[in-house]
C-alpha cells in the first residue's frame, strides 16, 4: 500500500515548514508533477501552493520542466507545466562505518552518489585514529567532488552498533569494540556542518523508504543487513523507528538456540549472528574443505581471488553441491529470524542487503522459503522480499540519507 498521509498539507501560515515538507516530498516521491497535481495530492490551496513553489523557484531548488506527462488520461487544452526537484541543488556527504571498513560518498540531493571512497583499517586500530583517516577522506571526498560548500545540507554518519541519537555517540560497537565514541562532534567540530548519526542498517532502511523505488513507501518496511554482523533497520508510516534506547532492530542477537548455542560477542550465546554471518559462512566453509582436501571448494579457498566469502560463493557457483547445501542450511536460520521478524512488524516490504547482494542465488531460496513457511497465519507468504537495489553502495547511501532526510523535513 502506498503511504499517502505524509503528503497532506494544511493551509496557515504559521505551519508554512509542514506544508513546505508536504510539498517537497511530493516531488521527491513523483518526480515530476504539475501545480494542479501538488495541490491534489499535498490538499493545499492553488495560493498555497503557487506560494511556496514560487520559493523553491527562487532558490534554485525545483524547475519547470515544460509539460507533464500524464498518469491517466490526456488533458483536454494545454497540459500543465511539470515541476522537478534539481538534483544538484544540495548534495551530502554519507559515512558509513563497516567492520573494518569506513566507505564515504558525496551524493545529490536524490541520494545519488557523485563519488565513493574507501579504507580499510585493522580491527585493533584505536577509534581516534580511524576517525582521523576517515575525516581525511570526507575532506578529499568534498574537494574531489567539486561541489559548492554552500550547497552541502550536512554529513550523515552511519555507525555500527548502538547509537545515542541526541548526543549523536556511538555507544557501542561490539564487531569493533568501540564505547562512548563521540561521532558526531568529531566531524562537526572539525567540518563546521551539521552532522546526524544514526545506526548503519537503520540508515540503509531510511534510504530504501525515501529514495528506494515508488513501491518502497509502505506501511512498514524492514531492512536487514548481513554481513559480519546482522542487523535490520524498521520503517513504520514513514518514519524510522528507534525503539525506548535507539536499539529497535538486534535482530543478529535474538536467541535461536535455547541450549548448546555458541557463545557471541554480545556475550549471548545462540544468537543469529553466531548461525549466520559472514564468518560463520566462511567457518564452515572451512571445516567442509578440511573433510574434503581436494576438493573444489578446498581449491577455491585455497587459490582463489578476492575476499573468503566471494571464493565460497564461487565454489557453488561452479557447481560444489556441498557448498550449496551448507549455504542453503544457514540461510535457512535467517529464514528464521525474518519469520520472527515478520510475526513482530507484519512489514508489506523486507529488503535485504550485505551477503544477499553477493550470494542471492545461494541463500535467497532457503531463506525465503523457511522465512514463508515459518511465519504466522499467512503473514509470511504476503511479504515481499527483494534485494537491495542500492548494491554495496546502500551504506553511504543510507548515510546520506540521514542527511537529506533532515533537507525534505526540515526544509528551510
Ligand atoms: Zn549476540
Amino acid at each position: 500500500m502506498i503511504k499517502q498521509h505524509e503528503l497532506t498539507g494544511t493551509n496557515g501560515s504559521d505551519i508554512k515548514f509542514h506544508n513546505l515538507r508536504a510539498v517537497l516530498l511530493a516531488l521527491l516521491q513523483q518526480k515530476t508533477i504539475s501545480r494542479v497535481r501538488l495541490a491534489r495530492l499535498t490538499g493545499l490551496s492553488n495560493t498555497t501552493i503557487t506560494h511556496l513553489v514560487n520559493e523553491l523557484l527562487a532558490e534554485g531548488i525545483i524547475e519547470e520542466i515544460g509539460a507533464e506527462e500524464s498518469p491517466t488520461a490526456p488533458t483536454v487544452g494545454r497540459p500543465p507545466t511539470a515541476l522537478r526537484l534539481i538534483p544538484t541543488a544540495r548534495y551530502a556527504v554519507g559515512v558509513h562505518f563497516g567492520v573494518g571498513s569506513v566507505r564515504v560518498a558525496v551524493t545529490d540531493l536524490l541520494a545519488q552518489p557523485l563519488l565513493t571512497l574507501s579504507l580499510e583499517h585493522p580491527l585493533e586500530r584505536p577509534a581516534e585514529e580511524v576517525l582521523e583517516d576517515t575525516l581525511a577522506l570526507v575532506r578529499s571526498a568534498i574537494a574531489e567532488s567539486g561541489i559548492r560548500p554552500t550547497a552541502l545540507v550536512g554529513v550523515g554518519v552511519g555507525a555500527s552498533g548502538l547509537v545515542d541519537l541526541e548526543r549523536g555517540v556511538n555507544l557501542f560497537a561490539p564487531n569493533l569494540g568501540w564505547r562512548d565514541v563521540p561521532l558526531r562532534d568529531w566531524f562537526a567540530d572539525a567540518l563546521g556542518v551539521p552532522v546526524w548519526v544514526d545506526n548503519n542498517v537503520r540508515a540503509m532502511a531510511l534510504a530504501e523508504s525515501m529514495f528506494g523505488q515508488e513501491d518502497h513507501r509502505t506501511e512498514a518496511l524492514a531492512f536487514v543487513y548481513a554481513r559480519i554482523g546482522v542487523g535490520a533497520g524498521l520503517v513504520v508510516n514513514g518514519k524510522l523507528y528507534h525503539g525506548s534506547v535507539a536499539g529497535a532492530g538486534e535482530i543478529g542477537h535474538t536467541t535461536l538456540l535455547g541450549t548448546g548455542g555458541e557463545p557471541c560477542r554480545c556475550g549471548n550465546v545462540g544468537c543469529l549472528e553466531t548461525l549466520f554471518s559472514e564468518p560463520v559462512i566462511v567457518r564452515c566453509a572451512q571445516a567442509l574443505a578440511e573433510q574434503a582436501p581436494d576438493g573444489l571448494l578446498a581449491m577455491t579457498l585455497r587459490e582463489g581471488q578476492g575476499p573468503l566469502i566471494e571464493r565460497v560463493f564461487a565454489a557453488a557457483e561452479q557447481g560444489d553441491s556441498a557448498t550449496r547445501a551448507m549455504l542453503a542450511e544457514r540461510a535457512h536460520y535467517m529464514g528464521i529470524a525474518l519469520a520472527n521478524l515478520v510475526n513482530v512488524l507484519n512489514p508489506d516490504l523486507i529488503v535485504l542487503g550485505g551477503l544477499f547482494v553477493q550470494g542471492r542465488r545461494w541463500l535467497m531460496p532457503a531463506a525465503e522459503a523457511t522465512m514463508r513457511a515459518r511465519a504466522f497465519a499467512g503473514l509470511g507468504e504476503r511479504v515481499r522480499l527483494e534485494i537491495t537495489q542500492f548494491g554495496p553502495n546502500v551504506g553511504v547511501i543510507g548515510a546520506a540519507a540521514l542527511a537529506l532526510n533532515s533537507f525534505f523535513y526540515q526544509a528551510t
